[in-house]
């Protein structure tokens, strides 16, 4: 059923390593508009620059707002809006960007704007991997990786935003002192659509080797090991379901948002897409009550793995022609297990386990330097879910029955590449028809946010949400054998 042409909405983003791209949806949950920015095809002057979000991001904002207004997207009905940001990305401000951001005139572009308003060129991204000794400062400070871990959630990881502030203020400190506000991605994003610095919310926060998980405010011992008066640079941390305020004048005029429209805190990708997964899954699981479902999504784990998808795509492009259609003939033409043959594809230093390396095993254990196209296609995949589970088991997760292991991104639309991972965990598989998970969480937030000081998903929705969202790839392995 269609939704009330006056009905609200609720828009999500999501500003990812390679697009920018917003889901709106109504308060039935249902998706009524999608529309993206491919950085590399649409703005192809920062090709090869894609994954800087200082550079980009409001050139894509301009890009992918003029395209919604376009398909005839009326922003005044939006209620409320909410996004994410790829993790582990930050953006320091300028001194004096706080009044050029409460003062954007709605009739120039957020390019022509903002210019000038970053102190600190090319920022750190999640790839950057080059604070190494930053980290093993970090480390030493805490009193050991195991403490650090203990207050912080994580041992020290060159990506993580403290360890990359930490080696700015030693190898750029003139631009750090000319900085009056660190955003990450997250919050820089929610700062253009705020007009004034957006809080940095917790679940991203945890990623910067900076946030006290316990105490929810920034570790007092961490601060003094990065960077001096780094709390002010930082702003106080606050929830994901946070309001903010209502979005800027500058989009009010600029796009027709009404002066109502509430801005949810923004957060990072990964724990987004998790998230909205999790919180299927619960549902299916337990049925009904909405409120204690969404609330205990408080803490969860996240692993993070370097070689995945474009490791998958150079494998794709040397043994399936370039085609992820012969990549899945390859997975269907070979059986599980492979024939014995297996692989362990570690093309750049990988986060868990740190290890670098490609190694190729045949069937009588012998390493070899190549195999068959298509055995290569299999190899890659099984070795990347046996790395996950073998990962998964040493964390003290073991593979029971009920067990269901959820699968999210661009990937997930890869039917072949997911009979695998339900082949490997030996569980059913869970995927949702979009695979902008990340988009879509954030346009949840966006509606929970707005109303969760009043009431919580009705179960009209809550259905919705689990028969529209979640889809099981079920593990036909019994029905395979038979066959
Ligand atoms: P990001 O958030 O970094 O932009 P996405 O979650 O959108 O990434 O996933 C993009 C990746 O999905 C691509 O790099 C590509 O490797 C992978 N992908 C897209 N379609 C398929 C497919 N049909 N089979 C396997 N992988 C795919």
């Amino acid at each position: 059923m269609a939704s009330a042409p006056r009905a609200p909405l609720y828009l999500g983003l999501d500003l990812s390593t390679q697009q920018l791209k917003a889901v709106v949806i109504d308060g039935e949950l249902r998706v009524v508009h999608q529309s993206g920015v491919q950085f590399d095809a649409e703005l192809p002057e920062f090709r090869y620059r894609s994954y800087k979000p200082d550079s980009i991001s409001w050139k894509a904002l301009d890009l992918l707002l003029d395209k919604m207004k376009r398909a005839g997207l009326d922003f005044s009905r939006v209620r409320a809006l909410s996004g994410s940001g790829q993790q582990h990305g930050s953006v320091f401000w300028r001194r004096g960007a706080s009044e050029t951001l409460k003062h954007l005139d709605p009739d120039q572009d957020l390019h022509q704007l903002l210019q000038d308003s970053f102190s600190v060129s090319d920022s750190p991204v999640w790839m950057d991997s080059s604070s190494t000794q930053q980290c093993e400062d970090l480390q030493a400070a805490a009193g050991g990786a195991l403490r650090l871990a203990e207050i912080t959630g994580s041992r020290a990881y060159e990506r993580f935003t403290g360890n990359q502030i930490a080696k700015l203020r030693q190898t750029r400190a003139e631009e750090l002192q000319d900085t009056e506000r660190i955003s990450l991605v997250s919050s820089f994003a929610a700062s253009l659509f705020l007009g004034g610095y957006a809080a940095i919310d917790y679940s991203d926060g945890s990623g910067m080797n900076l946030l006290d998980i316990r105490t929810r405010n920034w570790s007092e011992i961490c601060l003094q090991a990065t960077a001096p008066h780094l709390d002010q640079l930082l702003g106080a941390p606050l929830p994901s379901t946070s309001v903010l305020g209502p979005v800027s004048s500058y989009f009010v005029h600029r796009y027709g948002f009404s002066e109502s429209c509430s801005v949810v805190a923004f957060t990072g990708d990964n724990p987004e897409g998790t998230r909205l997964l999790d919180a299927s899954a619960m549902l299916v699981r337990k049925g009904g009550g909405a409120r204690d479902r969404l609330q205990c999504f408080r803490c969860f784990v996240i692993s993070s793995f370097k070689n995945g998808s474009l490791t998958r795509e150079r494998v794709r492009n040397e043994c399936a022609g370039a085609s992820w259609e012969l990549f899945s003939a390859a997975l269907r033409d070979t059986p599980l297990g492979n024939h014995g043959n297996i692989g362990f594809y570690f093309e750049t230093m990988e986060i868990t386990p740190p290890v670098i390396g490609v190694h190729r095993f045949d069937s009588a254990d012998c390493e070899v330097s190549s195999l068959s196209p298509q055995v290569e296609v299999r190899a890659v995949v099984e070795g990347q879910f046996l790395s996950r589970r073998l990962h998964a088991e040493r964390l003290g997760y073991s593979i029971i029955p009920g067990t269901r292991v959820l699968a999210t991104g661009g990937a997930s639309s890869n039917k072949e590449i997911l009979q695998v991972l339900s082949d490997v965990f030996n569980a059913p598989v869970y995927t949702i028809d979009l695979s902008d998970s990340t988009c879509l969480g954030s346009a949840y937030r966006a509606l929970h946010g707005q109303c969760a000081h009043s009431f919580y998903f009705e179960k009209p929705a809550l259905d919705c949400l689990v028969s529209e969202l979640l889809e099981s790839f079920s593990l036909k392995r019994e029905e395979k054998e038979r066959t």
